[in-house]
């Protein structure tokens, strides 16, 4: 069994751990937003975009059902119990202005990197050897007795 992330030195915003790849570096946090400088590094130095820690095979990628139709994604590669983590809770946006009404996850053993089409745009990721795509129901949370 593998121990949870570590998410303890992260920011919180409205309750939740912000996303690494959501955090710039004057330390300015937005669940919403997906800070550009955060989502190359995530990229080139193989980090993972919630937690910031070294990826391992197979990356994941969390995306609205659009993104994984499309093979492409906003948000920079993840460990896949990173992106359940943050699938399971209802206040995460993964970069998305609004929550999806499903997310979905895709498994690959690879990815490009996308750069923008315009000056300023946003980059994008597409998994190039999809091993899986699964999508995630939301937990219902357990009433409390
Ligand atoms: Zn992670």
């Amino acid at each position: 069994m593998s121990n949870p992330p570590d998410l303890s030195d992260r920011p919180l915003v409205g309750g939740s751990v912000v996303p690494f790849a959501c955090v710039d570096d004057d330390g300015h946090a937005a669940h919403e937003r997906v800070v550009k400088a955060r989502a190359i590094q995530c990229a080139l130095s193989r980090i993972c975009g919630i937690c910031g820690r070294v990826l391992t095979r197979p990356v994941a990628f969390p995306g609205t059902p659009d993104e994984a139709i499309d093979g492409e994604f906003l948000f920079p590669p993840c460990h896949e119990s990173c992106v359940r983590e943050a699938a399971a809770d209802a206040r995460q946006l993964l970069g998305h202005d609004r929550r999806p009404r499903r997310w979905v996850l895709v498994t690959t053993g690879g990815f490009d990197l996308v750069r923008p089409t315009r000056r300023g745009g946003p980059v994008s990721f597409r998994p190039n050897s999809v091993l899986d795509r699964e999508t995630l129901l939301e937990r219902e949370s357990a009433p409390h007795s």
